[in-house]
């Protein structure tokens, strides 16, 4: 293929074009901000979960609270009857020592009923602090997933910026060489990573080799026209008054 090389110039504009949007790519998929932003993502994970478990133990001990209130109203409500009872007039003496009897029986039972209210009250009042707690650490982690939110659309809006640029840069060059050219160095460039690069002190621009004596001379002897690739690597190498030839 010929171009002349003017043209063949321009490739080495377009080659720096393009390996700044290669570098801003890789800025985007190496940005600190994505770790960061997985790490707190999982943590915000984790703490939603222990503020469910603490909020799970406590309704349960809310539920077991309100069964011992119904129970402790039940055996008052119980005694206040034996008592009514006790005081009402004809009661015989069999049914007031059995009265007296339950009262005794629903006195134990009350006590021991709020023996256990004082017991659960004090577990629900601990799991109270660990659920209080527990949305704390939950604010803080969803605290610091948003700052590296931010920060991560900061910088890529940054990238944008900087790659809205570099695509603008690339229009007039492209427009400027022929569609086989242009084809040719997009081969490399999918294949490598670079379309074109500058022959210099004998290497590949592309990818570093050092070319034998056989290839320098071939390349001495080809007319500026012809357009020299690389056989290693496949990719357009650009011949200037800097290539040392
Ligand atoms: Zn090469």
């Amino acid at each position: 293929m010929n171009a002349e090389p003017a043209l063949q110039q321009k490739l080495l504009e377009l080659a720096e074009v393009d390996a700044e949007l290669n570098r801003v790519e890789h800025r985007r998929r190496s940005m600190p901000e994505l770790a960061e932003i997985t790490e707190a993502e999982q943590s915000v994970r984790t703490r939603k979960d222990a503020v469910v478990a603490a909020e799970t133990s406590g309704s349960d001990l809310d539920r077991d609270i309100q069964r011992l209130e119904r129970d402790v109203d039940g055996v008052r409500t119980r005694a206040q009857r034996d008592k009514n009872m006790l005081a009402s007039a004809g009661v015989s003496a069999k049914q007031a020592s059995d009265l007296q009897h339950e009262l005794e029986t629903l006195a134990r039972r009350q006590g021991v009923l709020e023996d256990e209210m004082l017991e659960v009250m004090e577990q629900r009042e601990a799991v109270q602090t660990n659920l209080d707690a527990a949305r704390l650490e939950l604010t803080t982690a969803e605290q610091t997933l948003a700052d590296a939110s931010a920060r991560r659309d900061a910088s890529a809006g940054d990238l944008d910026t900087t790659e809205a640029g570099r695509r603008r840069d690339r229009e007039p060059i492209v427009a400027a060489l022929p569609a086989e050219l242009l084809a040719l160095y997009e081969k490399g460039r999918s294949r490598q990573g670079i379309g074109a690069a500058l022959l210099r002190a004998r290497r590949c621009g592309a990818c570093r080799l050092e070319l034998d004596t056989q290839e320098i001379s071939h390349i001495r002897t080809a007319p500026k026209n012809e357009v020299l690739r690389h056989e290693e690597c496949g990719v357009i190498m650009v011949r200037t008054s800097e290539s040392g030839l």
